[in-house]
């Protein structure tokens, strides 16, 4: 068994990869990994690699940022979409969705096919690879 932890989470999302887990006991899929199956209480989880592709399951345009996303430039002004992406495998993800009209929400449809997008925030050191999704 592969060991599971903040650092390849972070590692995969580095290299713009959607990495989860499965269990081998009962096959659900879980996303980010997790050591143990919730479902079966199993410890016998493999790595999965996600196609990233999934539909939008609710979400909610957000005008009062948390202090990560001012600093990405996010504010009352400048809204930006948080949303629940129900991957085709099956987890559901929240994330930033990107590439919609937040000005216009009831332009973003429940259930439209989404894609991950792999987002960059920061230079140099404090540089950070975010998981986003996009129409
Ligand atoms: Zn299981």
């Amino acid at each position: 068994m592969s060991a599971f932890n903040h650092i390849t989470h972070y590692a995969a999302l580095g290299e713009n990869k959607l990495v989860g887990s499965r269990c081998s006991a009962c096959g659900k899929t879980f996303y980010p990994a997790r050591p143990m199956c919730p479902a079966c209480y199993g410890s016998a989880l493999e790595a999965v690699e996600f196609s990233g592709k999934g539909k939008l399951a609710a979400y909610s345009v957000i005008y009062i940022a948390p202090t990560a996303m001012i600093q990405a430039g996010f504010d009352r002004k400048n809204p930006y979409c948080a949303a629940v992406v129900e991957l085709e495998e099956g987890p559901r993800i929240c994330a930033q969705l990107v590439g919609v009209d937040v000005k216009q929400p009831e332009s973003i449809r429940i259930g439209q096919p989404v894609q991950a997008t792999f987002l960059q925030r920061g230079e140099g050191e404090s540089a950070r690879t975010f998981l986003a999704f996009q129409p």
